[in-house]
């Protein structure tokens, strides 16, 4: 069990590649939070996880705001004692041309992808300081490594987690807080699978390994940066794209 005692908090944990880090985690012995906007599906998967044998916390949560993230992670203490392991994977699209892009959907972007991985990092990061340990994954894009057409918003968001990331390894490392992201290509979810067939079909095209990662796939990343196996990583973005982007 290579995350037993531990405790991990999953943003946008309900569905998609979030209940996927919390069923791999949970495999391996770490209690789950579930933080969601939508608190009927977090408590679905809280207690598909918890038949797991763990401990699982379906925690209403809505990211862009600093105050309930506050008062989210002090539920967290209170119930659970500690968090251990932070993984910011909270995230939507709100894709359009820059041209065509209202203002509102930029902002709507950059505030649950950007500033929602902010909130959550600095109301963590005063537990784990004082704890003198820690892991922050955050969930990038591969989008955020080289830009997309259509989607101004969530590349610049994605690019800002990558850069926050090497910002707050920086200023964490001295407290044994190691902070890391994973960029992921197209991996098969609901955020997928609503994308025009004719792109998909590009998409293929431009993967060496020919199809679409799977929620696993990138939870299994995960699994390695949350663990002791990855304690002298900090400020890398790992890709996990079926080796679409080569550096
Ligand atoms: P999904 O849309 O399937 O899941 C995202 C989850 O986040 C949903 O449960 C959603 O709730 C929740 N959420 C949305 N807004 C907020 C908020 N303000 N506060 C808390 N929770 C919120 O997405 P994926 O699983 O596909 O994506 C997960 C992450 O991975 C995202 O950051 C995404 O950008 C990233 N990613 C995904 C890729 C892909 O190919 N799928 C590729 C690269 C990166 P609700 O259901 O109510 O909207």
């Amino acid at each position: 069990m290579r995350l037993k005692n531990k405790v991990a908090l999953i943003t946008g944990g309900a569905r998609g590649i979030g209940r996927a880090i919390g069923i791999v985690f949970a495999k391996e012995g770490a209690d789950i939070v579930v933080a969601d906007v939508n608190q009927e599906t977090a408590q679905q998967t809280a207690s598909e996880i918890e038949a797991l044998g763990v401990k699982a916390l379906a925690l209403e949560m809505d990211v862009t705001n600093f105050e309930k993230v506050e008062e989210g992670i002090n539920k967290i203490l209170d119930k659970m004692g500690k968090v251990d392991i932070l993984v910011n994977n909270a995230g939507i699209t709100k894709d359009n041309l820059l041209l065509r892009m209202s203002p509102a959907d930029w902002d709507a972007v950059i505030n649950v992808n950007l500033k929602g991985t902010f909130n959550c990092i600095k109301a963590v990061s005063r537990p784990m300081i004082k704890q003198r340990s820690g892991k922050i994954i955050s969930i990038a894009s591969i989008i955020g490594l080289m830009g997309n057409p259509g989607q101004a918003n969530y590349a610049a968001s994605k690019a800002g987690i990558i850069a926050l990331t090497k910002t707050v390894a920086k200023e964490l490392a001295s407290r044994n807080i190691n902070a890391n992201a994973v960029a992921p290509g197209f991996i098969q979810t609901a955020m997928t699978d609503k994308l025009p067939e004719e792109i998909k079909k590009k998409m293929l095209e431009a993967i060496p390994l020919a199809k679409l990662g799977t929620p696993e796939d990138v939870a299994n990343v995960c699994l390695f940066l949350a663990s002791e196996e990855s304690s002298y990583i900090t400020g890398q973005t790992i890709t996990i794209d079926g080796g679409m982007v080569m550096a």
